[in-house]
Order: C-alpha cells, then sequence, then structure tokens
C-alpha cells in the first residue's frame, strides 16, 4: 500500500490519508478489506520519511502489517515494498492506494479470479460514462474524444510478485515514472486485464470526496 503521498490539500497538520472518515481514518479503511482477510499474509505499507501519523492509528498492531519508507513518487514507494515483501515470485501481490478507502471484499475477489485466469494480472478499472471534451487554454471546447474503450484505472491491481517487481525494476532502470502497476506491465509487453469495478471505489482527492465516500460507507451500513 502506497501511503507516502504529501498531498496536503486537508489542512497542513496532516496528508490525506490520516484525514478522518467514518469514525477512522482514510487509509485504515484502506487496510480494513486486506487485514480482515485471511488470504492477506503479509501487508507493506510505503509511509513518508518521518512519518508520524501511521503508528498512532489503532488498527496497526496486527502482526502482518509490515513499515518501509516510500520515496519521491507512487512508484518509488511501490518498488520499496515490493522489494521487502516476504513472498516468493509466484504469489500474488496486491497494490491498493492508502487513499481508496471503499473497496469491497467483493472487488477484490473479482479482481482475484480475474487477475488468476489471466497469465499477466488484472487491475480494477471502470468504463468511462462521461461524453469528453479536449479543452484550449482559453477553456474552449477543442473537439470531443471518443470515450469507447476507455476506462478509468482504480485499485487494486494484481500481479503476481516476481513480474511485477521486475516490469518496476526495468522501468526505473530506464528512468520511466510509471503512473501505476498496470503501466509497468504494458511497457514489459505484458497486457493486463480490466476488471469491471464500481464508482463507489473513489479515491479521496478533494475535500468532497470525503463526503462521497462517508456515503458510501454509511450506506453499507458500516461503523467504525
Ligand atoms: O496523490 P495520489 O492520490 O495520486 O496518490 C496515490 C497514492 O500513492 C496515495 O495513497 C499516496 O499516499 C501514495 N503515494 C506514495 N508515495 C508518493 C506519492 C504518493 O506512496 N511519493
Amino acid at each position: 500500500m502506497p501511503a507516502a503521498g504529501s498531498g496536503q490539500r486537508f489542512g497542513p497538520e496532516r496528508p490525506k490519508q490520516y484525514t478522518p472518515l467514518a469514525g477512522r481514518t482514510v487509509i485504515e479503511w484502506a487496510l480494513h478489506p486486506f487485514l480482515a482477510d485471511p488470504r492477506c499474509a503479509q501487508l507493506v505499507v510505503a509511509l513518508a520519511a518521518g512519518d508520524e501519523h501511521f503508528n498512532r492509528l489503532s488498527t496497526t498492531d496486527d502482526p502482518r502489517l509490515q513499515r518501509v519508507t516510500g520515496g519521491a513518487q507512487r512508484c518509488d514507494s511501490v518498488l520499496a515494498a515490493l522489494e521487502s515483501i516476504a513472498a516468493a515470485d509466484e504469489e500474488w501481490v496486491l497494490v491498493h492506494d492508502a487513499a481508496r478507502p471503499c473497496v469491497t471484499r467483493a472487488e477484490i475477489d473479482a479482481l482475484l479470479d480475474a487477475a488468476a485466469a489471466d497469465a499477466t494480472g488484472a487491475l480494477l478499472a471502470q468504463p468511462l460514462a462521461d461524453t469528453l471534451k479536449r479543452g484550449d487554454a482559453a477553456g474552449r471546447v477543442i473537439d470531443t474524444p471518443p470515450r469507447e474503450a476507455l476506462w478509468r484505472r482504480q485499485t487494486p491491481q494484481a500481479f503476481r510478485r516476481g513480474p511485477l517487481r521486475a516490469a518496476r525494476r526495468a522501468a526505473r532502470a530506464a528512468q520511466r515514472t510509471p503512473t501505476d502497476e498496470a503501466q509497468a506491465m504494458e511497457w514489459q509487453g505484458q497486457p493486463v486485464r480490466l476488471v469491471p469495478g464500481s464508482a463507489t471505489n473513489l479515491k479521496i482527492t478533494e475535500a468532497g470526496d470525503l463526503a462521497l465516500a462517508a456515503a458510501v460507507l454509511a450506506q453499507r451500513g458500516v461503523s467504525s
């Protein structure tokens, strides 16, 4: 779980993954389905150097949890976690952003089923529902690109540990910065399966996203 971002749109005192949400914090909700899953043998969280928040959380005493120091970019944080995982090369690794607090067990199951049936791996994603507009610097429409075949990528993304680490190391050696694990695999010529997910698996980016996430969690009847 990359959790080393310093995005501070929610206030100077803490990054967004530590923002309160429905009685916990965003990162605790993101960790929850994995900590609750007996198939999850190990959970590595990549934290910013000097992180003072994680160890204060109430759910961080699970013995499967391990901390590593993340890097300058998300992909550096993921690589740091991958390097420290004790799993064999053929074991499944799921990469999930600390800023996505609403993923469900059902979505994780669908992802794992699809990944197991695929040579490379899989990611949750959502077919684009909106019409797209391309705009110029003055804010005027240039054109309307076709949205067919376009998806919004989400996390978790699931790959076997060995090939994922090799793809990430290859990207680093080539001084390329993949935006996600699927892109690192794409660069290796390994097509990744898209698994239809849900709009409720949203990423917290702005303050308004917190209200949406709280509504999603409340509608499920979950409580802290
Ligand atoms: O900023 P954004 O929401 O795209 O970040 C996605 C995830 O990557 C977040 O969980 C964030 O904490 C993490 N991240 C990281 N290391 C960085 C930058 C972001 O682990 N250097």
